[in-house]
């Protein structure tokens, strides 16, 4: 839409607000409003001035005046607020003297433009797909509680009633009795599944607001684990996607007295929930990865794009999976990679190949990434590791990284010493990020600016983290 045709549009749909949105450098949507009348179509170019001080990430109090530049193309109408209004995604930018306006360096949706723009001119190809499949459970509601010793957190849903700390209660209470069993939500029908409508709804917003969803189903995870897939696009338009994904999808649980949480590992012993990030390079719309001789059908491109990423995998993880409680996730034995290997089907392997024969198809799997990952940093950090293994030709297969088609959780030590495996905690992928950043400072797709600042957020996550005593701590040394 031009922005001529957002206020053709904001009023046809009786729009009587509008609400500005944009993303933080941890990557959650934060907004504003006004009444319609203040969008006019200068405002596409001029902004709408806010304080950037508090927003998580942003400015100094000192230099706090910033401006939010609507983007015309994101209008849609907001669709959980009582009165019609129209939502905008936004650019942010210094307001700059004399009208000279200029960029945000820490606003994530300028990075994932930067990227687009450095791969065009890279001439390696000119557009990159990413197809994120998030995963979340649906909770009946989150008690937080610390005066028993052994649990803070108390996981109420209507499929498995659980207690962290403890084992699975079936009591059946809720459910009649058709509950789900510990790692076995994949994926009995009703009445064992109670979120079936739900996801449904959710899936129907989806593509109401534009987004094409491939398919909806319920998780490993026994306590509401579910999963929505969207169909793969272009970088920036696929992290506008899934910020819009998590607002419809913890919206609409809201609406129907539930509570979604994107947190990678919100209960010992289950599944956690990542965020699987597929990508591929075209050129002049044809694909560029795909090669029928090769191992997996993969392109010798594509290869060293896998190289690109392996070889970047320990700092591309503060960025992957950017929580402490990321890394309680990354564990042998819930799908969830532990090494640093790519395999053609192998879910322990942190780049899967999925098996295709076509060659549009033909994509890589980048499995560590979890939805606590700004999408727009997240995607932008990949292609800029790719990029960098197709320019250092980097072949997965000389540096130690497979490919492995067995089973890694169940190799013996010693076969395993020669595989490296994700960092363990988030300090360790922040230590390697610190270490290993010039290949995303190319073309200045990520600056100095943004990664100390990302950084320094993070390290006061892991301390804050780090300081406190945890429930489990007391029935390890109460008793010491
Ligand atoms: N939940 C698993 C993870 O943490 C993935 C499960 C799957 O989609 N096969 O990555
Ligand atoms: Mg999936
Ligand atoms: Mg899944
Ligand atoms: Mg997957």
């Amino acid at each position: 839409m031009t922005p001529e045709e957002v206020l053709r549009f904001a009023k046809e749909n009786g729009a009587k607000m509008i609400d500005l949105k944009f993303t933080d450098l941890p990557g959650t949507w934060q907004h504003f409003s006004m009444p319609l009348h203040q969008l006019e179509e200068e405002a596409f170019v001029e902004g709408f001035p806010f304080d950037g001080s508090s927003v998580r990430g942003f400015q100094a109090i000192n230099e706090s005046d910033m401006l939010v530049i609507p983007d015309a193309s994101t209008a849609i109408m907001d669709p959980f607020t009582a009165v019609p209004t129209l939502s905008l995604i936004c650019n942010i930018a210094h307001p700059g003297d004399a009208g000279f306006k200029t960029r945000y360096s820490r606003d994530p949706r300028y990075v994932a433009q930067k990227a687009e723009d450095y791969l065009r001119t890279s001439g390696v190809a000119d557009t990159a797909y990413f197809g994120p499949e998030a995963e979340f459970y649906i909770f009946d509601s989150v008690h937080y509680v610390s005066t028993d010793n052994k649990q803070c957190v108390e996981v109420d849903s209507d499929e498995a009633h659980w207690t962290s700390g403890r084992d699975l209660r079936h009591d059946g209470s809720r459910n009649m009795g058709h509950l789900m069993r510990v790692k076995e939500g994949y994926f009995p029908v009703a009445p064992n599944d109670t979120l079936q409508d739900l996801r449904t709804e959710m899936v129907l917003k989806l593509e109401e607001l534009g987004i094409t969803v491939e398919a909806q189903h319920h998780e490993v995870g026994a306590a509401g684990q579910s999963e929505i897939d969207i169909r793969f696009d272009t970088l920036t338009k696929t992290a506008d996607s899934m910020l819009l994904y998590k607002y419809i999808v913890k919206n609409m649980a809201r609406k129907y007295g539930k509570t979604v949480t994107f947190m990678p590992k919100p209960i010992y012993g289950d599944n956690g929930s990542g965020m699987h990030t597929h990508s591929s390079l075209w050129k002049d719309e044809k694909p560029l990865f795909y090669d029928g001789d090769g191992y997996a059908g993969l392109s010798q491109m594509a290869r060293y794009y896998i190289g690109g990423i392996l070889l970047h995998s320990p700092a591309l993880m503060a960025i992957a999976a950017p929580s402490t409680n990321s890394y309680k996730r990354l564990v042998p034995g819930f799908e969830a990679p532990v090494n640093l290997v790519f395999s053609q089907g192998n879910r322990s392997a942190a780049v899967r190949i999925p098996s295709t024969n076509s060659p549009k198809g033909k994509r890589v799997e980048f499995r560590p990434p979890d939805p606590t990952a700004n999408p727009y940093l997240l995607f932008s950090a990949l292609l800029m590791a790719g990029l960098d293994g197709i320019r250092r030709e980097i072949d997965p297969s000389d540096y130690g990284y497979g490919p492995v088609d067995r089973d890694l959780y169940h190799m013996s030590a010693e076969d395993l010493r020669e595989i490296c495996s994700v960092p363990g905690s988030l300090d360790e992928a922040l230590n390697a990020l610190e270490k290993d950043h010039s290949f995303l400072l190319e073309g200045d797709v990520f600056t100095y600016d943004l990664l100390e600042k990302y950084i320094d957020l993070k390290r006061e996550q892991s301390a804050t983290v780090r300081m406190r005593p945890v429930p489990i701590e007391f029935s390890l040394y109460y008793d010491a």
